[in-house]
């Protein structure tokens, strides 16, 4: 299981409404509310952001697209939008991709746009099964597995886990939950199982290096 992105996006709001700092691969947007809805409006809203992807994520597919044919598109326009609606209890949210094309582009470029705008990677996440998964980190008192070698212990705490199946997933030579012994740090360099621990979301993994004060985990970032 490999993540789409290489770093998450970093998500964190204070105490000015509603303004949501994110932090991205190579800088920071700044998310926000309408003041109808008590916000500053300093970003665009979830929702917008949302429409953002949908968009931004066809015009460089069609861009792709367009440059390899050798098509005379200099400019192409995508306005999103979407609505709700309830048919027998059942949520549907229906979201509408306008392509707006410049004077003079072909009718069969243009359907075939269409074609490509629908194969985006977006298209495709939102267009398929999609589970949301949320994680709290816990921290405290509680039993602990220890599983070490001489240059790292990995410590267990099974009640805090999650079940996200990412350090088993990403790093199996290391982490194995059909075995008993289920942990073994000899699987991977040191660095390796550090990195892998501090990507654990619910707080049941952390490690200590032998220089570390026993009893005293390093918290996991
Ligand atoms: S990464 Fe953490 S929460 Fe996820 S399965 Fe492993 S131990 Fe559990």
């Amino acid at each position: 299981m490999k993540y789409i992105l290489e770093n998450p996006v970093a998500g964190t709001i204070g105490l000015v409404k509603y303004q949501c700092t994110l932090q991205w691969r190579n800088g920071k947007i700044i998310a926000d509310e309408p003041p109808s809805s008590g916000g500053g409006d300093q970003g665009p809203d979830p929702h917008s952001l949302l429409a953002s992807a949908v968009a931004s994520c066809a015009l460089i597919t069609m861009r792709m697209y367009i440059d390899r044919k050798g098509w005379n598109i200099p400019q192409l326009q995508v306005n999103v939008n979407m609505y709700q609606e309830k048919v027998n209890e059942k949520l549907t949210t229906i979201i509408d991709r306008d392509i707006v094309f410049d004077e003079g582009v072909p009718e069969d470029q243009k359907l075939k746009l269409q074609e490509i705008a629908n194969l985006c990677p977006i298209s495709k996440i939102l267009e398929n099964d999609i589970k949301l998964r949320t994680f709290i980190f816990k921290t405290g008192e509680t039993k602990t597995i220890k599983y070490a070698n001489d240059e790292i212990t990995v410590l267990w705490k099974p009640a805090f886990c999650q079940h996200s199946t990412r350090c088993w997933k990403q790093l199996p030579q290391v982490f194995n939950p059909s075995i008993q012994k289920w942990i073994d740090p000899n699987g991977a360099p040191a660095e390796r199982v550090a990195e892998q621990v501090k990507r654990c979301p619910s707080g049941a993994l952390t490690f200590l290096y032998p220089s570390d004060q026993p009893g005293k985990p390093v918290q996991p970032v």
